[in-house]
């Protein structure tokens, strides 16, 4: 078994609490309440496609203000509540184009 392993949340880059992850590695719940962020981000009306990836990286960094990871993994249950609760205005206000047609900015 891994020690605390990979996990920890792209939005904040906090891990789980020595209970979540002692829950998550000994019993078949796994981080039930970490989700990937694709799946919070269509749950708030923004499905992560290939077709979106331009979109969902800015409000990715505007909401958490830090890039989104290429291979992003987990949310903390704090950032999906971010995530619903001001996504849709923040899609509201976006102007860009949906698809990445620009390097990114490393
Ligand atoms: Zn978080």
């Amino acid at each position: 078994m891994e020690r605390t392993a990979e996990i920890y949340c792209d939005g904040c880059g906090g891990k789980p609490s020595v209970w979540a992850w002692i829950r998550a590695e000994l019993t078949s719940e796994g981080y039930s309440n970490w989700r990937h962020p694709a799946i919070a981000f269509q749950a708030a009306g923004c499905p992560m496609t290939y077709n979106t990836r331009g979109l969902c990286e800015r409000l990715f960094e505007r909401l958490f203000n830090r890039l989104l990871p290429e291979e992003p993994s987990y949310l903390c249950p704090r950032c999906q509540d971010r995530v619903a609760a001001e996504l849709p205005d923040l899609m509201a206000q976006d102007h860009g184009p949906r698809q990445r047609d620009v390097p990114r900015h490393y």
